[in-house]
């Protein structure tokens, strides 16, 4: 069985002491409170790399955890071990004779599925096991959800961040978590190097997130719109998506709705970024999901996803655009062209032979919408290149050049999946580059 220790439960009988301990003398971050109303508890977690502490505090004398701390005090209480399939654990802990606590699996927090060990089985020590739910429902309140220490990063990603850039203003918005390949998102690169800046999980892949832009201006423009709600439950466990928080919630925070989106301008049309263009209706056909928009495209990225070959199938699903072609809401432009006063696209090829990049230019002032050219900060230094792009010289090639331009010119580069940092200034000092993120 191969497990990764996802967090160590502390039982609590003061939370102001464990709080001056836990967050003022060791100086850890401590995580908003979450309720577990079942277990008659409240659970503050204290992210410690890739795994959590779980400050365990009784909400009621009959919780469990009043009773552990009246019998033997205050201190650790269990440690949670998270694997890939909980049913699998179990039935091999049973063929050994190892006592349960819980015959089968139950629900328990954010959808996941869990089951203790007995710790008479388990050398005094509570165990509890621990699967991200992915075998059911493909929707998005039920899948995802690893450690405790995505709880920080979720949260990040329902604030919404409105940036002026002249007089246009930019708001970042989020269609949720994803992961991807490790090896894939580096290409050449060692794992040994990416592994620093980007840690994967125990399946190798690196967290991602799906970052569409808002532009206000002279209209309502969406800068494409993740992957949507359309995956199937495969592709669910594969990518690990965690979008119970995804673009529909995040329009509302930023106060707009799809109805107010009058234009949907599209980096490519991989499904990472056009699959929330069209959604499912309630008679299973799929239709654009923004009413009142018109679509823009580039016509020769079109024409390649509408004819995906063996290498690019995995990518281009005919579902996310054909409807919108279908539906009359589409326009194809052929060159570099203007979209909107202020709004311009620009072709970088390399990851796709037309995929393109979004310069926002007003008053003197630029952002670029930079679409899976530098997908993440990592991605920076030149030869950092997906092992996706189909043609990564021409990657390179644009990279350098754009990379220098974005120094000399001072651009606000907003970077579409990288979970921690979505947009900044890219700068170099004593000959090194590196981003300084605007919060
Ligand atoms: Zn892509
Ligand atoms: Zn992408």
């Amino acid at each position: 069985m191969k497990a990764v220790l996802d967090h160590v439960g502390i039982a609590v009988a003061n939370l102001d002491e464990a709080l001056a301990f836990f967050r003022d003398a060791l100086g850890l971050e401590v995580a908003a409170p979450e309720g577990v109303p079942s277990q008659a508890v409240t659970a503050h977690f204290v992210p410690v790399g890739q795994a959590s502490l779980e400050l365990l505090e009784a909400t009621s004398p009959d919780s469990a955890i009043a009773k552990f701390v009246g019998k033997r005090g205050p201190g650790l209480h269990h440690i949670t071990l998270r694997v890939d399939d909980i049913d699998a654990a179990l039935a091999q802990l049973r063929a050994r004779n190892v006592r349960l606590v819980d015959a089968e699996a139950r629900s328990g927090a954010e959808g996941a599925l869990v089951a203790f060990i007995h710790p008479s089985s388990a050398h005094g020590v509570l165990v509890e096991l621990k699967q991200a739910r992915l075998k059911s429902r493909p929707t998005v309140d039920n899948i995802g959800s690893d450690g405790r220490a995505q709880l920080q990063l979720r949260q990040q990603q329902r604030s919404s961040k409105t940036i002026a850039v002249g007089d246009l203003e930019i708001v970042i918005l989020s269609d949720g978590l994803f992961r991807l390949d490790g090896g894939a998102m580096f290409g050449v690169v060692p794992k040994t190097f990416w592994e620093k800046t980007s840690p994967p999980d125990d399946r190798n892949r690196i967290q991602m997130c799906m970052n569409p832009v808002l532009v206000r201006g002279p209209r309502t423009m969406l800068i494409d719109a993740g992957c949507g709600d359309k995956m199937t439950a495969k592709q669910a466990g594969i990518y690990a998506f965690e979008r119970e928080f995804n673009l529909q919630h995040s329009l509302v925070v930023a106060g707009e709705s799809p109805e107010s989106i009058e234009i949907v301008l599209a980096s490519h049309l991989h499904f990472d970024h056009a699959g929330g263009f069209t959604e499912r209706a309630p008679d299973g056909t799929v239709r654009p999901r923004f009413p009142r928009a018109q679509y823009v495209m580039r016509r020769g990225e079109f024409e390649d996803a509408m004819h995906p070959n063996e290498r690019t199938k995995g990518s281009y699903f005919l579902e996310n655009y054909k409807p919108i072609a279908d539906a009359g809401v589409l326009q194809l432009v052929d060159d570099d062209a203007t979209i909107m006063p202020g709004v311009r696209v620009r072709r970088t090829g390399g990851h796709t032979m037309h995929h393109q990049i979004v310069m926002i230019e007003s008053a003197g002032k630029t952002a670029v919408f930079a679409a899976d050219l530098l997908p993440t900060v990592a991605h920076l230094p030149e030869v950092w290149v997906m092992g996706y792009d189909l043609f990564p010289l021409d990657t390179m090639s644009f990279k350098r050049q754009f990379v220098r331009e974005a120094i000399e010119r001072e651009y606000l580069v907003l970077f579409e999946h990288d979970p921690h940092v979505a947009a900044g200034y890219i700068r170099e000092k004593d000959g090194k580059r590196y981003v300084e993120p605007v919060s």
